[in-house]
């Protein structure tokens, strides 16, 4: 087989199994409305939960950002490109969660693939949950470090597998919020397994970071748990993207020396570190509560209603509010019909999910009304 066979081969396979996947070139995809040519949507895809990403404080705080400091850094933030609007915003990021240090990242792809790659040597062992997101599983399973899944949100398990014989050192990888499911993980007895073992905890909350709990603190304040390695994003609660790792001093300097994402890649332009400081200001003032209670709103309604149209939900309590559908073709022509009446979903399909769990991944953000959410289940219920 010569290359152009190959991918040809790979395609057709996922064009089979309906699996193939594409995108739309949208002229606005974030918060409530999503536009595809001269077609408006009501947008439930979205991760910009708090419909931040339209913020005239943040627009405007990334267009001083530009002008002061130029559009891009210039080079790696050990070169010439860490300025002092990345210092100011770790040293926020620092002091609202809690901890000593913040070393901010171009993704959270990116910060999770070089935490786990220099964290973890051949000796170790990475105990993750089988659903962590793509970016953690597939750095753990690069990594020369053993794997080792625990079945979601199994203590039980995951503390039989932090009992196995071992040489080096262990690493719990876990999220706050699950990406395609939206339901939590028991973050306390987590931590405690993890502890007993003299292992470390690394929380992902991509999902809970600016929109749970006190100021937005996220997943792991409102469970009362820090752990050794927290990682948050700023591409959904905060309308931006990049992430940053919250740690100690020393392992902060350890990732400076070792963590080659950060060593070998330009860093995120100033002007967006000054957007996500004013970001961080929104979601830590009372405009956050309000944004947070208008969100917690919208989800007691949804699933209000969802119940009352005998929909099938799943355990969350989130902005995420998956209804899982199984078979892929489903999902797709479901997808399609609510297109047609004008909501714009997701349909989320394996390998992201396990096979048979074919789902629409709905988003509720903080600018829809729940008019939008009447809307969305009458064409579910009319789209079957
Ligand atoms: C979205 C997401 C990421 C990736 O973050 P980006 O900043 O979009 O690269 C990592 N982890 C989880 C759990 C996510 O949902």
């Amino acid at each position: 087989m010569n290359w152009q066979q190959r991918i040809e081969a790979a395609l057709s396979e996922r064009r089979a199994a309906d699996a193939l996947r594409t995108r739309h070139p949208v002229t606005q995809g974030a918060g409530r409305w999503l536009t595809l040519g001269n077609q408006r949507f009501c947008n439930f895809s979205s991760n910009d939960y708090l419909g931040l990403s339209q913020h005239p404080a943040v627009i405007r705080a990334w267009q001083l950002g530009a002008e002061r400091y130029g559009v891009g850094s210039g080079g790696s933030g050990h070169v010439s490109g860490y300025t002092t609007a990345h210092q100011a915003l770790e040293t926020a990021l620092a002091g609202w969660l809690g901890y000593s240090r913040a070393l901010l990242f171009i993704s959270g792809f990116a910060a999770n693939q070089a935490v786990i790659a220099a964290m973890l040597g051949k000796t170790d062992r990475t105990v993750a949950d089988k659903l962590s997101h793509a970016s953690l599983l597939e750095a753990a399973s690069h990594s020369p470090a053993q794997l080792r899944r625990f079945a979601h949100n199994d203590v039980g398990q995951l503390t039989s597998l932090l009992a196995k014989p071992l040489d080096g050192l262990q690493l719990v990888v876990t999220e706050g919020i699950f990406s395609m499911d939206g339901d939590s993980a028991p973050l306390g007895a987590i931590a405690d397994a993890a502890q007993q073992a003299q292992a470390w905890l690394m929380v992902d909350d991509a999902h809970g970071i600016g929109v749970l709990g006190e100021q937005g603190r996220g997943s792991c304040h409102s469970q009362g748990v820090k752990p050794e390695l927290l990682i948050v994003t700023f591409g959904k609660g905060f309308g931006v993207s990049g992430a940053a790792v919250l740690c100690s001093d020393s392992v902060a300097d350890y990732l400076l020396q070792f963590a080659r994402h950060l060593i070998y890649s330009t860093s995120m332009p100033p002007a967006q570190a000054v957007a996500l400081s004013t970001a961080l200001e929104v979601i830590r003032s009372d405009e956050g509560d309000r944004r947070r209670e208008k969100l917690a709103a919208l989800i007691t309604h949804f699933r209000r209603s969802a119940n009352q149209h005998a929909l099938t939900l799943t355990a969350s309590s989130s902005a995420i509010q998956p209804l899982i559908v199984g078979e892929n073709s489903r999902a797709l022509r479901l997808a399609e019909n609510l297109r047609q009446r004008g909501c714009w979903v997701t349909a989320i399909r394996p390998p992201t999910v396990p096979p048979g769990t074919a789902r629409l991944r709905l988003t509720l953000t903080a600018e829809h009304q729940p008019e939008d959410i009447d809307r969305l289940l009458e064409a579910l219920h009319d789209g079957e």
